[in-house]
């Protein structure tokens, strides 16, 4: 371990607080990332995983914010190609809801107005005559699609905190911050900042808490500069309701959308809903309601009709939205602010509010330029647009070569397997398949294609510790198990 103070602590291992720790270390600063639990255990795990400008939002004149984070769809394709990727939208028109010239023209500025050069263009659709309109109800003539694009939420977080730990950041999983204090020390205006595992000095303080940001803020003693609105999101996951690789948008008549989204190669994601959330951070689960709300929302379109009886998984988060005032949930704004203590208070504390997924890079990119004008030890120029997050250094255009390569390699790997495995790891897949001839090489096999050797990497080099770290958050394998093998994982890492 290092002596001194670090320069950087980033309280909130979620996607922003992963990003702002690799930007950071990357600059040049010494950062360490403490984070409570797991690595994105928060909402960056539970989101709809799109990496989206969010067309709904230009219904609420977002243009400035929808502009930045359609700019970001291909940015992180880029430095991410294994874990994103484009995906295809297809919106049913509905007489009765919103007009077609509306639904064209947001489309038409959807595709201008934010710097789009590889992603497809938007375009009108007969469904009588599409993949996507095989599994709807008859009456929807009419439709269109776009593009937008699809991320492994958790596994881009770990893929930030790695990179960042690869750079030189200490990363500390399970190791929730109790206190935080200024104090000035030999000279230096610094933050001590005490956990279980021990207390650390760090001559700046980035409170990326996400929802948990309030309850951080009152341990430094603080109050946040703009109050959180927690809105509580929902999904649900069923067998799968189609087989074509489009995603569909539905409009429902609450004027709320939905999204039904080609999942985990057996399965349809659907979500989100919108509710004010008021209770644990830490246990946030889908309510009855929610999952009714959402089977209904399909059954308004698909021939194939779900109850909560066909769901296999559900899963919830807190969107930590910054308070603009708006009514209805769904309506407050997606932005975000990076309020930065006043310099005559002692050393800076900068507080995340807001964001999405989608404005990640960006988002900490501005926190860390920020930052700069107060730590002189973030000297090096922005940097993150154009590079690799680990596994991702190859064309955007190149997994179906790469998945090719790794089945010449591992010739015992099925299409599935080598797909699933490469989407997770890219480059880096032999890191833990090694010189493997066959499954026997790889140690015990937990079902579903998840061996000994991928659980000893992943507890190794990613920072998992429990089944589900490695069954729901590194991995989605945890859908395709039995709950005997599920178990057996279990058993393994305890
Ligand atoms: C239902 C839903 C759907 C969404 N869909 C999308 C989408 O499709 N696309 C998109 O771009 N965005 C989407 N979002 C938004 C996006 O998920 C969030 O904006 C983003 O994940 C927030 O990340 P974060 O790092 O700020 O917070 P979090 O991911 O919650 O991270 C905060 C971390 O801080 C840790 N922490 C808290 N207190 C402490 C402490 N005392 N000590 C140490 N650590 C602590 C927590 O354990 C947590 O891991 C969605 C959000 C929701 C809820």
């Amino acid at each position: 371990m290092m002596n001194g103070p670090f320069d950087l602590i980033v309280i909130g291992g979620g996607v922003n607080g992963a990003g702002i720790a690799r930007d950071a270390q990357g600059r040049g600063a010494r950062v360490l990332l403490l984070e409570a639990r797991d690595l994105a255990s928060g909402t960056s795990s539970a989101s709809t995983k799109l990496v989206h400008g969010g067309l709904r939002y230009l219904e609420y004149y977002e243009f400035a914010l929808v502009r930045e984070a359609l700019g970001e769809r291909e940015v992180l394709w880029g430095i991410a190609p294994h874990i994103v990727r484009p995906l295809r939208f297809v919106l049913p028109w509905m007489k009765h809801l919103r007009p077609r010239w509306m639904l064209r023209l947001g489309l038409f500025l959807y595709d201008h107005i934010g710097g789009r050069k590889r992603l497809p263009d938007a375009d009108t659709l007969r469904l009588d005559r599409h993949p996507a309109g095989v599994p709807l109800k008859p009456g929807f003539a009419w439709g269109f699609e776009y593009s937008d694009g699809w991320v492994d939420d958790a596994r881009l977080v770990a893929l930030n905190a790695l990179d960042a730990a690869e750079r030189g950041a200490e990363v500390r999983t399970r190791t929730p911050v109790t206190a935080a204090r200024r104090a000035r020390e030999n000279g230096d205006d610094l933050w001590v900042v005490e956990t279980a595992d021990g207390t650390f000095r760090g001559r700046a303080l980035v409170n990326a808490a996400g929802p948990g940001a309030d309850a951080v803020a009152q341990l430094t003693g603080e109050e946040l500069p703009y109050k959180l609105r927690l809105v509580r999101g929902s999904h649900i996951v069923v067998p799968k309701l189609f087989d074509h690789p489009y995603a569909y948008i539905f409009q429902l008549p609450d004027t709320r959308i939905c999204f039904a989204i080609p999942y985990e190669r057996d399965f349809t994601l659907i979500g989100t809903t919108d509710a004010d959330h008021h209770g644990s951070l830490t246990e946030v689960h889908a309510s009855a309601e929610e999952i009714a709300y959402l089977c209904e929302a399909v059954n308004r379109y698909f021939v194939k009709q779900v109850t909560p009886a066909d769901v296999v998984w559900s899963y919830a988060g807190v969107r930590p939205l910054a308070d603009d005032g708006s009514g209805k949930p769904e309506a407050a704004t997606r932005g975000y602010r990076l309020p930065l203590s006043d310099p005559a208070d002692g050393a800076p504390l900068l507080t995340v509010e807001g964001g999405k997924i989608t404005s990640y890079r960006h988002l900490s990119e501005e926190a860390v330029d920020e930052l700069a004008k107060r730590l002189p030890a973030l000297s090096g120029p922005a940097w993150t647009a154009h590079s690799a997050l680990p596994g991702g250094d190859f064309p955007i255009d190149g997994q179906p070569a790469l998945i090719a390569r790794l089945r010449a390699d591992y010739p015992f790997l099925s299409e599935v397997d080598a797909t699933r495995i490469i989407r997770a790891y890219g480059t880096r897949a032999a890191r833990w398949l090694g010189a493997a001839k066959g499954w026997d090489d790889l140690g015990r096999s937990f079902g579903a294609g998840l061996s000994e050797a991928e659980i000893r990497y992943l507890t190794k080099v990613e920072w998992a510790r429990s089944a589900e770290d490695v069954l729901w958050r590194r991995s989605k394998l945890g859908l395709h198990m039995s709950e005997a093998e599920r178990a057996g994982v279990e058993a393994f890492l305890s």
